[in-house]
């Protein structure tokens, strides 16, 4: 029997998404979180963290795609990235396609996530955690980075929202630790959730970066689980050149690595820098 289930009303009051839900697969309340795994007709399975959606299979690709090809194929010659959080598996995915990166550090809070995504998102990690370039902490990302003695050319926050644990990871003392954790010309990336129902946190994350970076800004993805239309990706780095380049460029590096994408192309990292009127409003 199949039941239908409105999930997200944590994020946005009185405004929510529904699943049709067949089956409750997983459910623990870990040390940090609520996490769920359901299974559903539409998205396939589906994870939440304290009933805000995460990952589902169907669309997972375009998020994960984004948050790594965009900043990998932006920076001349990637080779040591940090995953921040990302505890399903599909940013470290992404990042080892890239054959010049030599090493990823993901540090995720809570190693349940990982384990149950193991578990029931076998694609979404695809074997990536075996890799020998990929080494895993369980950590909270602020204070690894507090006392990382490492550096890295690409870092990209993959967390949940500004509310619960990962919280810290929108703060400017975050920011500014993380920043001694990046090489010369390196680029930070985040997930800023969505500007049409959380303005708020475009313009937070804007003055806390602008004040740390030369060049602050936001790229853009429709991710159709992330409901409320663009969700916004924060783009930092002292290279504001990295931020502009043609679609020419972009595509000798895609054709250099040699792998498919399903949403990532050269045409689609060049549009998604561009940003409509109601976000540009909203970095001030
Ligand atoms: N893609 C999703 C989104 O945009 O809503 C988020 C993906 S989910 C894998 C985010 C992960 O961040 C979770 O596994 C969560 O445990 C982790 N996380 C939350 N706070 C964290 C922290 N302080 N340090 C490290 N990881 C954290």
């Amino acid at each position: 029997m199949s039941v239908t289930a409105t999930v997200s009303e944590t994020l946005y009051p009185g405004y929510a998404q529904t699943f049709t839900v067949e089956k409750v697969l997983f459910e623990i309340k870990t040390e940090h979180q609520h996490l769920q795994i359901i299974e559903t007709p539409f998205m396939g399975r589906v994870m939440l963290l304290d009933g805000v959606v995460q990952t589902t299979e169907r669309d997972e690709f375009i998020y994960h795609e984004m948050m790594v090809h965009v900043p990998l194929f932006a920076h001349p010659n990637p080779k040591r990235v940090l995953i921040i959080g990302g505890g399903d598996g599909g940013i470290l995915r992404e990042v080892l396609k890239h054959k010049n990166v030599e090493h990823v550090t993901q540090v995720e809070i809570d190693g349940s996530v990982i384990d149950m995504c193991k578990e029931y998102f076998p694609n979404h990690s695809a074997g990536a955690y075996d890799d020998p370039r990929a080494t895993i902490v369980i950590a909270d990302g602020k204070e690894f980075v507090a006392q990382c003695q490492d550096t890295f050319d690409v870092i990209i926050a993959d967390s949940t929202d500004p509310i619960g644990p990962a919280e810290v990871l929108f703060t400017a003392d975050f920011y500014k630790d993380e920043k001694t954790c990046l090489n010369p010309g390196g680029i930070m990336v985040a997930q800023n959730g969505v500007p049409f129902m959380q303005g708020q946190e475009v313009t937070n994350t804007f003055q806390r970066l602008s004040k740390l970076y030369r060049d602050a800004s936001f790229y853009v993805s429709p991710v159709p689980t992330y409901i409320g239309g663009l969700m916004a990706l924060a783009w930092a780095s002292d290279d504001a050149s990295l931020r502009q380049q043609s679609a020419d460029v972009i595509q000798q590096r895609i054709d250099r690595a040699g792998f498919p994408t399903r949403f990532y192309n050269a045409d689609v990292h060049v549009a998604a820098f561009a940003l409509p009127n109601y976000i540009r409003a909203l970095m001030v």
